[in-house]
């Protein structure tokens, strides 16, 4: 196979849901089909559990699991589908903001009784930011649920992109029949005591009155209505508008009783975008280019406390990535050599010769990386579309032993260069604070500081609103900001200044009363 076509069949991509929508299921039955598994409840699902006793149990349990799911890889009909497992928990949104970025395309799980919920819309919010296109499946169609035009209005208006359904369900619940394939033009059924496609018949005109044989005159004259309606209200599908990340398309189904999954898979392969040439900060690489560079948005550190190591997952940009050939580790400017890079199969790590544009591999690593490196084979490359957020939390992080002062340090500085939340300090006092989504980061950072570094920190409250990152195009006049601010200034780990609003009415005012300063809630504008 040339160069070219390793890249074109390759299928890059995510699934994303709000909890139970059933992600995992999907995932899983993905793998069936996709032959990388072979029987249900081989995936663990990764969600933390909220419980009243030892999170941190759960956590570690979870960060076991979460390397074997990292990244999942398997052939299908001559495409190389990799599907990039994201954290369950909303507490972990930042990273999978990160791995948002090392996907070509997403596929979004909707509860059909549920509907668009919190964390699909955060999540779609970093898609729009992107353009990456979107595919929509409604699940738990075996269930009672909204109708299904409601729900397309409701995705429409909740997520701000349209949409064009590709299959469209038989009834819902009790009373589900299958659905028509607008794709390939078939009807599915479904039996719910055979949980599975029990037969799937060309249907090439949905006004053929064979169509009454299999699902009874009113559901046929009612499935013949919703078409016109569709074939009215939405557009004629076409690839060109979905991959610009403007139309998504939807289908509907059980992921359950895998119906309609392989019928998703199988338009999924066709349509979504092979790599897409990614953004530097010096110029766009596109995937066909010779040379190789990759960037790492995920670190997979210290699961044996004893034995500092990590794995650094690279997402492949351009060219061709080899064993044990030497590339250049930008931001420190020297080179490095991989004797064991890994790829991902499904739950297996093996040890890869070489890969591909679209491919992630792992690189073991000992703390030269931190998210957001670029590694090439020679150019000084660097990879945009890692921004920090402003976080949600935020806590004076200090010292409870003070033997360990050192420890602690270089714990909250690797933990940091893991992505594992955001340190700032403050120029005043000099102290540090973390920021983080949620509550349980904190609790993961204590706990890893004790067991992986022997350090003891002490959380003390802050009460913040927003960390802004702030610019101007007046050095003058950001000085003068910066003196008459110097009590609510910090730097961030890459010491660009950032603005701690304590309220939302300081951050206000500030904005009001010098006008030549820009505010950014994310680090990357
Ligand atoms: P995740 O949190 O998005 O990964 O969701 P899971 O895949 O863990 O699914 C959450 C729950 O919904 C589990 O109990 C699943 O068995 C259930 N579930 C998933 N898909 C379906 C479906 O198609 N129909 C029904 N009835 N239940 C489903």
């Amino acid at each position: 196979m040339t160069f070219q076509e390793e890249i074109k069949r390759r299928r890059t991509f995510a699934i994303i849901s709000h909890p139970d929508a059933g992600k995992t299921t999907l995932t899983e039955k993905l793998l069936l089909f996709g032959g990388a598994i072979h029987v249900a409840g081989a995936v663990k699902s990764n969600k933390i559990k909220k419980t009243a006793t030892s999170d941190w149990m759960e956590i570690e349990k979870q960060r076991g699991i979460s390397v074997a799911t990292s990244v999942m890889g398997f052939e299908y009909c001559d495409y190389k589908v990799n599907i990039l497992d994201t954290p369950g928990h909303q507490d972990f949104a930042e990273d999978t903001f990160r791995t948002l970025t090392a996907v070509d395309s997403v596929i979004i799980v909707i509860d059909a009784a549920k509907g668009v919920e919190a964390q699909t819309r955060k999540l779609m919010e970093v898609c729009r930011m992107r353009k990456t296109p979107v595919i929509v499946f409604v699940n738990k169609m075996d269930r009672e649920g909204k109708d299904p035009f409601d729900l397309l209005d409701e995705v429409e208006a909740e997520l701000s992109i349209k949409v064009r359904p590709l299959s469209w369900p038989i009834n819902i619940g009790q009373r589900f029949k299958g659905v028509y394939n607008l794709f390939e033009h078939h009807l599915d059924l479904y039996t719910p005591s055979k949980q599975t496609i029990t037969e799937s018949i060309a249907f090439d005109d949905i006004n053929n009155p064979e169509l009454e044989n299999y699902i009874g005159e009113a559901d046929a004259a009612k499935l013949r209505e919703d078409m016109e309606l569709i074939e009215g209200v939405y557009p004629e599908f076409t690839p060109e508008p979905y991959l610009a990340g403007d139309i998504a398309p939807v289908f509907f189904g059980s992921a359950l009783n895998n119906f309609g999954v392989k019928e998703l898979l199988d338009c999924f392969v066709k349509i979504a975008p092979s790599p897409r040439p990614v953004y530097a900060i010096e110029r766009v690489v596109n995937p066909e280019e010779e040379g190789f560079s990759g960037f790492i948005f995920k670190i997979h550190a210290n699961m044996d406390p004893n034995h500092r190591s990590c794995i650094a997952f690279v997402k492949i940009c351009s060219g061709k990535f080899e064993r044990n050939v030497n590339y250049k580790h930008v931001r420190h400017n020297k080179l490095l050599r991989f004797s064991s890079p890994t790829a991902f199969m499904a739950q297996k790590k093996e040890v890869v010769d070489e890969a591909f544009p679209g491919d992630i591999v792992g690189l073991p690593d000992t703390g030269n990386f931190k998210i957001g490196d670029s590694i090439t084979s020679g150019e000084n490359i660097h990879f945009k579309g890692l921004p920090s957020f402003s976080p949600e939390m935020f806590k004076y992080i200090e010292n409870a032993d003070p033997m360990k002062a050192k420890q602690l340090n270089k714990g909250v500085d690797q933990l940091m260069d893991e992505g594992v939340a955001q340190v700032f300090t403050h120029q005043n006092s000099g102290r540090k604070i973390i920021g983080t989504v949620g509550q349980l980061q904190f609790e993961v950072i204590q706990y890893r500081l004790l067991h992986e570094y022997g350090a003891q920190c002490r959380w003390e409250p802050i009460s913040l609103y927003k960390a802004c990152w702030i610019e101007s195009d007046d050095p003058a006049e950001l000085e003068n900001f910066k003196k008459r601010k110097f009590q609510y200034m910090a730097v961030d780990k890459e010491g660009r200044d950032v603005f701690l609003a304590d309220s939302g009415y300081i951050l206000q005012m500030a904005q009001q009363d010098f006008q030549k300063i820009r505010f950014h809630f994310s680090s990357e504008f």
